[in-house]
């Protein structure tokens, strides 16, 4: 970012460049991924294998592989064979122009590894990763990528998870912070549920219930619990939980809406952690890519049913994101409305340049800077380079239409537009209502403006 403390003018000429120079190089915070730290072993996803096995493109890889590599042959494979066949059927014997390859282009052309790519040299890359030291490597990934943190996705009753957190919990790099996910509350999936309960020596009842959040928000020290919810997610639920007899009630559990209202929102409210929610994710709509996490696909949500929460509970914080472009429009409204939702990135299947560039456009038209213009959803460390370096270009030309487009608008970047979308807002919106903890990240923030970009004061600009 520009010295803002200075006297400096920009022209219509100048804004356009310095706004995409502001994009490109602001620190950013990455609210949401499933990064995990080296010190967790094998689930800390990384390296070129990994990319190319990227479930993005393992179901690219799908629609022109050969007849006889079915789903079972291909997952029965190692990993290093699955990545071979990906990278001899999308990136050797086809151009690879999709968002998924070129995203494997551009961290390769990052890391300085452009020849091995002209000569479509796997080997030599395979060489290359595994000379890195694992540390310095996640160090130098985040600082090339210019993300300050980002925000792991961590998931308690996953043994093989858990496992790193207790009895003893360890080391996580700073730039990783933490999300308590909780699907199998907005499921309603009270056996899951109780399965963990039982596995932690809790009552199956509510209170164990509430007390399991306590646990884990106590172990983690979370960002905010989050869940992704089922496709045919409704807030209140259908009558047919409240409906049933007491005696198929109690064998059934507690529903979705009673898991939310009785535990989930209590323990935020208590604990002052905001909600984030994924909506319109299609779960399992094709079992063959399951095995790769492919097999998703997209449904539109019931955003009624998100302002029916928020309105419900009006001193939570509720953070969301969409997967069907259908839902964006009124999404956005929705936003617009509700003081205690915030709207942040472009998710999965619209984490397309056309889409975010779209998305982008029709949100700062009705949001102005109050959203929070992407998160990368990686689930390899690598992956943050592409996502950022894609999103930052696209969003950064989005917001230079916005800016200026007519009329000639006379007051931008302050505080620095860049920064409100991508950075230090974020982290001031996941503070909850409560007072403490809205003060000590509000703090935060400003320490992250002063930190990267000096004083912020207005600067206005002239009509030439
Ligand atoms: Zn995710």
């Amino acid at each position: 970012m520009r010295n803002t403390g200075s006297q400096e003018v920009l022209t219509p000429e100048t804004v356009g460049p310095a706004l995409l120079e502001d994009v490109r190089d602001v620190e950013v915070i990455d609210v949401h991924t499933h990064l995990l730290p080296p010190s967790h072993g094998k689930l800390m996803l990384w390296g070129i294998d990994e990319l190319l096995t990227y479930h993005y493109l393992v179901s690219e890889y799908f629609m022109v592989a050969p007849a006889e590599i079915t789903h079972e042959l291909f997952f029965a494979k190692t990993k290093l064979e699955q990545s071979d066949l990906v990278w001899q059927g999308l990136f050797v014997e086809r151009s690879p122009i999709s968002e998924a390859c070129q995203g494997v282009i551009t961290t390769l052309q990052r890391l300085g590894l452009e020849r091995q790519v002209a000569d479509r040299d796997l080997r030599g890359i395979r060489a290359w990763f595994a000379q890195q030291s694992l540390d310095e490597h996640v160090e130098n990934i985040f600082r090339l990528a210019k993300v300050r943190y980002a925000v792991m996705t961590n998931i308690p009753y996953v043994e093989e998870e858990a496992q790193h957190w207790q009895p003893e919990a360890k080391p996580v790099t700073s730039r990783l912070r933490k999300a308590l996910r909780i699907d199998n509350f907005l499921k309603g999936d009270w056996a899951s549920i109780c399965e963990a309960l039982k596995k932690e020596g809790l009552d199956e009842t509510m209170d164990g219930a509430k007390e399991y959040l306590r646990k884990w928000a106590g172990i983690y020290k979370p960002e905010y619990m989050m869940a992704s919810t089922p496709h045919d997610w409704r807030y209140p639920e259908p009558a047919a939980a409240a409906s049933m007899k007491p005696l198929v009630k109690a064998y059934a559990g507690f529903g979705a809406s009673e898991l939310l209202e009785e535990a989930v929102v209590p323990v935020c409210e208590e604990l002052s952690l905001p909600i984030a929610l994924k909506l319109g994710a299609w779960r399992g709509m094709s079992p063959d890519l399951d095995p790769c996490c492919g097999g998703d696909g997209v449904a539109s949500a019931d955003v009624a049913s998100l302002q029916a929460l928020c309105a419900k509970f009006p001193k939570v914080k509720f953070l969301v994101t969409v997967l069907s472009r259908a839902n964006q429009h009124e999404l956005t409204v929705v936003c617009q409305k509700t003081r205690n939702l915030h709207l942040y990135g472009c998710w999965w299947y619209c984490n397309n340049p056309s889409i975010i560039e779209e998305l982008t456009k029709m949100r700062t038209e009705m949001l102005g800077t109050a959203y929070t213009a992407q998160h990368s959803d990686c689930r390899v460390l690598e992956q943050l380079l592409y996502k950022w370096d894609h999103s930052r270009q696209i969003i950064g030309e989005a917001l230079v239409i916005c800016l200026t487009g007519p009329p000639w608008i006379c007051f931008p970047l302050s505080p620095p537009c860049a920064c409100a979308l991508l950075s230090a807002p974020s982290e001031e919106r996941l503070a909850p209502h409560s007072r403490g903890a809205q003060t000590r990240l509000a703090a935060a923030a400003g320490r992250l403006l002063r930190g990267i970009h000096g004083p912020v004061s207005c600067k206005r600009l002239r009509r030439p």
